[in-house]
């Protein structure tokens, strides 16, 4: 039941990062994996991922690759919509609106096209992975737009996990916690903030995600919608007092 052989998935935000960590790893598995970015290079030719360039944030782009993902490789069975971005936007009687409006267009509305185009090409039974942050539950506040962003990515879980349920397609959301990869290399001191955080005194890797992914995506998780996983080493749990 936790066979992913022969699935045909489709990642967003697939060309660095979590979204790439996933696809090698469903490549890997035997898995059929298309892969959609803004970024126009094949992220591993050498794994048979099949690339399409689409700015989430457009309709007729996502639209146009989610059709030539089907066209080329059959009916979709897992569609993880993960691309996104952060933005430090600081304190927010100065933050320039611009910020807000560029992060809820790829985050939300990027999501919303992901799970709109996964209704219309996944088969009965599929699962869609929304990748959600645990910013979504512990405020970062010079972070607010992206706090935002995330909060609507889990209520839209719950919404088409409620939607979608008659043709037994599944919806559910994963929210990291610090993960080191190039978004968080750019913000620098991830280590050092984790430590003090999170239960297990780290950061995560991108290895430490696959597992969820895997298992949401895969037939061992048939009973499960609707819900939201946190991988972030204990930090929702409270505070740990190790500074
Ligand atoms: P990343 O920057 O390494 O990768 C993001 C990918 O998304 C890139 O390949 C980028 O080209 C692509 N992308 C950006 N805008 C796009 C657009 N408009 N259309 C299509 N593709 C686009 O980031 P990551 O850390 O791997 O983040 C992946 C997801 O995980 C994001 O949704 C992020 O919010 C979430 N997340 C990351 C962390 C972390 O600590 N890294 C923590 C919590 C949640």
């Amino acid at each position: 039941m936790f066979n992913v052989k022969d699935k045909h998935v489709l990642i967003t935000g697939a060309a660095s990062g979590i979204g790439l960590g996933l696809a090698e790893h469903f490549a890997t598995q035997g898995a059929t994996v298309s892969t959609v970015d803004i970024s126009e290079k094949n992220p591993n030719p050498s794994l048979g991922l099949n690339h399409f360039k689409a700015d989430v944030s457009n309709s007729e782009e996502l639209h146009s690759a989610f059709e030539s993902a089907v066209k080329r490789n059959g009916v979709l069975d897992v569609v993880i919509n993960n691309a996104g971005i952060a933005i430090e936007e600081g304190a927010i009687e100065n933050a320039d609106i611009s910020i807000l409006e560029k992060v809820l267009n790829i985050n939300v509305k990027g999501v919303y096209l992901g799970i709109q185009n996964a209704a219309k090409y996944l088969t009965d039974g599929g699962s869609i992975i929304n990748t959600g942050s645990l910013a979504a539950s512990v405020t970062f506040p010079e972070y607010c737009t992206y706090s935002i962003s995330k909060s609507s990515v889990i209520q839209m879980t719950k919404n088409a996990a409620l939607q979608l349920g008659n043709r037994k397609i599944r919806v559910n959301s994963v929210s990291p916690g610090t993960v080191l990869t190039p978004m968080e290399a750019e913000s620098g001191d991830e280590a050092r903030i984790s430590k003090t955080c999170t239960a297990l005194e780290r950061p995560a890797d991108i290895s430490d995600l696959i597992g969820i992914y895997h298992f949401l995506a895969s037939d061992a998780s048939r009973y499960i919608t609707g819900i939201d996983v946190k991988v972030d080493g204990g930090w929702s749990a409270g505070v740990t007092n190790k500074a």
